[in-house]
């Protein structure tokens, strides 16, 4: 049995967004019989107003499927999702889209992702028709402002999008995505796309809206650097599952999971010398097929810590020094919390955004 992930790794606070059990699969093909691969398996996170919680792991890891999910992009195949207090799992129609309007994404690449023939003020201005009604000059007036706050010349309303750099159409993403108010953006390698220069204005940007108005983050990358600025706490995930959680400073100083330390090894150090003193984990093996059905812990086939409990017994979560957790059997022995969390399956009680009320409480799973 998959054990069950912490779903805060550090307090009770009120939560903004949070995932319980989510799980996502695809129906797929595997020597012509059709088979169902688990790409999020049974995640836990919580997210709280203006937090930045990371993501982070391999491609093919899961974690833009996660993002999808966790906004009802996809279907779930199991869990249960909720926004500032309400049940959203079941959510259909008109009631999906109400609340929809508080949970927006910015994809990553706007060349692909934004329509180039269409004109800033129909693309950033679509949400607010859908959802504002508003048209004409207060619809233009608003696209106006929008580009204002995110470093855009509100002349550039009547511009087409294809007449911008990669940079400023990532800004015009990011206008649109604000555009109704949400309270929570899921960045997706939302600036993987851009050169380094650019990448950091668009994260100067970024930090700047979320000081203004507030803003809750789930931040998708690869890139752990990046990571490390901006996330209050981050999350590795690996074969559709967290490995390891915690504040973005304890898991970049002091990681806790032989796969977080291996992602770590390969990040570039500008300082030359110290990148020439450091050792650089090369993961052997390869991962197991995401079809075939694990047993242990799933990084076993590549971990170089691997003992032969790891074969036969998946990892429990288990709380580490400093914050968060970390699902490996040698972190009992090497990590001692300041305050033990056993209940690693919270109860209804203890999911820190309840449902409203009664009627809001009941779950229709889908598939
Ligand atoms: Fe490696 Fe075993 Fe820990 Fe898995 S449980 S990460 S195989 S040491």
């Amino acid at each position: 049995m998959t054990p069950r992930t912490p779903i805060l790794d550090e307090d009770d606070a009120p939560a903004l967004f949070a995932a319980q059990d989510l799980s996502v699969v695809f129906d797929t093909r595997r020597h012509g019989k059709r088979t169902r691969l688990r790409a999020v398996d049974d995640v836990s996170f919580a997210l709280r107003q203006g937090e930045t919680l990371a993501v982070v792991g391999e491609s093919g890891s899961g974690k833009s499927t996660l993002a999808r999910g966790a906004l009802r992009l996809l279907p779930s195949a199991g869990g249960h999702l909720y926004l500032r207090g309400k049940e959203i799992t079941g959510l259909r129609g008109r009631a999906l889209r109400e609340q929809r309007r508080g949970m927006q994404m910015v994809f990553q690449d706007p060349y692909s992702s934004l329509d180039p023939s269409s004109t800033v003020v129909n693309l950033v201005g679509e949400p607010l028709t859908v959802h504002d009604r508003l048209t004409g000059h207060a619809r233009r007036r608003r696209v106006a402002e929008l580009l204002d706050q995110v470093g855009l010349p509100p002349s550039a309303v009547d511009r087409y999008v294809h007449e911008f750099s990669g940079g400023q159409r990532q800004r015009i993403a990011i206008a649109r995505a604000i555009a109704i108010d949400p309270a929570l953006v899921v960045l997706d390698e939302a600036v993987s796309a851009l050169d380094v220069s650019t990448q950091n204005q668009i994260l100067e940007l970024l930090a700047e809206l979320q000081r203004r108005k507030d803003l809750s983050y789930l931040f998708i990358s690869h890139n752990l650097a990046v990571v490390r600025w901006v996330a209050d706490r981050t999350a590795v995930m690996y074969l559709g599952r967290f490995v390891e959680v915690g504040p973005s400073e304890r898991v970049h100083h002091h990681p806790a999971h032989p796969y977080t330390r291996a992602l770590l090894s390969a990040m570039p150090v500008p300082d030359p010398v110290v990148q020439k003193q450091r050792r650089r984990i090369v993961l052997a093996g390869d991962p197991p097929d995401p079809l075939d059905v694990v047993t242990g812990c799933p990084f076993r086939t590549r971990c170089p810590d691997a003992m032969d409990v790891c074969a036969v017994q998946a990892p429990e979560p288990a709380p580490v020094e400093g914050g968060g957790w970390a699902a490996c059997h040698l972190v009992p022995l090497t990590g001692a919390a300041s305050r033990p969390r056993t209940d690693v399956t919270p109860t209804m009680e203890e999911i820190p955004c309840r449902p409203a009320s009664p009627a809001a409480s009941s779950t229709t799973r889908s598939t």
